[in-house]
């Protein structure tokens, strides 16, 4: 028996275990130090009370012999499919109900989506970017270009850098770690240069719903050739507060086919033997946190992060500290003062100011020097980190 040898290729994950030793180790030496945490790219905010309601009806209805459900579709229930396609209409964007595939959630899909592309296509990641890209990549062995953001771009790396004749493109709008949001014009240059290169894109909308500014798109379908060439996979974690419940869904066009074949029935055939659907319970969360009552509630959490971002970014903009994200996305992703590296701010800010954020090298080369402060807290413990940091810089 031989392992996959791919798994050594791996780079081990010390980012957020380091954090968590480092913040371990600063809670033991200063007992009485209140420590905020404005590192974690999870979500504070209960869930909406209709997602609960839905949720505690659904388990009394499957205690009951007329109520009761066993396996389920795999591609979800008809009326989370369409819940989703109602809140696409909400976009402008038109979409078949059995185009969208619910599972449970976004980092699955991205990762598990590869098995329908051959080994030995060019995958483009952007850097930095969500680590999951990278690392499902190199467990399967797969070849994968980087394409760079950096301060002249924005941290919104165009096509015109790529070296490699892309296969499968991995695109992150609003990016995490760094906030920022691709233009439509950005985006349907990503889409033409797809469909030249007869290249799939691989959508993640994880941060869609914190999109505010109208002129920029929160899916790719909004863009005119896009379901020739793209995926989208999005997730109910951010926007409903769902990461420890677990929705999302994938969108996969009718008419995206590659080598004749259709990508959406190759994914139902994978879910259908890999994947036993999210449970009826949780999609019935999902429909009810869709529904028009939901989304208004989705929003409330949605805006009190956003104020929280707004803080943020103004207190870096007052500090003069070079920063994107923050205006369409919970997160704020800063270049380290006088040229630190993101570990030693990263230290600086724990020990000076007894706050924990991420630093920028755990996403990538080219977030060395840079640090992603997140939204996700408390307005008071933002308010007070603020202050801490206007005294520490
Ligand atoms: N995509 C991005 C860009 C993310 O930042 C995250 C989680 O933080 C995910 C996907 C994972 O989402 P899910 O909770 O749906 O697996």
């Amino acid at each position: 028996m031989k392992i996959n040898k791919h798994f050594l290729d791996l780079q081990d994950s010390y980012l957020f275990s380091t954090i968590a030793k480092k913040a371990a180790a600063h809670v033991e030496a200063n007992p009485d130090a209140q420590v905020l945490r404005l590192g974690i790219g999870d979500v504070t905010r209960p869930l909406p009370k209709v997602a609960v309601d839905a949720m505690t009806a659904a388990v009394a209805e499957m205690g009951q012999t007329a109520g009761f459900r066993g396996y389920g579709p795999e591609q979800g229930y008809p009326f989370v499919r369409e819940a989703v396609k109602a809140y696409y209409v909400t976009k402008g964007v038109e979409l078949d109900a059995e185009e969208i595939y619910v599972g449970d959630g976004a980092k699955s899909d991205i990762g598990n989506i590869l098995e329908l592309f051959d080994r030995d296509n060019n995958i483009i990641v952007p850097d930095p970017v969500y680590p999951a890209y990278v690392d499902a990549n190199i467990m399967a062995g797969r070849k994968i270009s980087y394409i760079n953001g950096d301060e002249g771009n924005g941290f919104l790396p165009m096509p015109d850098s790529l070296t490699v004749k892309p296969d499968v493109i991995y695109i992150c709008s609003p990016n995490n770690p760094t906030g920022s949001v691709y233009s439509r014009e950005q985006l349907k240059a990503w889409v033409d240069f797809a469909i030249e290169n007869n290249a799939i894109i691989l959508f993640d909308s994880a941060y869609e719903c914190f999109i505010s500014d109208k002129t920029l798109p929160t899916s790719i379908f909004e863009i005119e050739g896009s379901r020739k060439c793209a995926v989208e996979i999005a997730t109910l974690s951010k926007m409903a507060g769902f990461t420890g419940v677990r929705c999302g869904y994938t969108v996969i066009p009718k008419e995206l086919e590659f080598d004749g074949q259709s990508i959406g029935k190759m994914w139902m055939r994978r879910q259908a033997t890999k994947f036993n659907g999210i449970s009826y319970i949780v999609q019935k969360g999902a429909e009810a946190a869709l529904s028009p009552e939901g989304l208004a509630q989705c929003k409330e959490n949605v805006d009190a992060y956003m104020d929280n971002a707004k803080t943020i970014a103004k207190t870096m903009t007052e500090l003069g500290i070079w920063h994107v994200g923050g205006d369409n996305a919970p997160y704020i992703w800063l270049k380290c003062p006088n040229g630190m590296t993101s570990w030693d701010f990263f230290d600086k800010l724990l020990a000076e100011a007894h706050i924990v954020g991420t630093p920028g090298a755990g996403f990538g080369a080219k977030g060395e020097g840079y640090f992603r402060l997140s939204a996700f807290n408390s307005k008071e413990n933002v308010e007070e980190a603020m202050n801490r940091i206007r005294k520490v810089l």
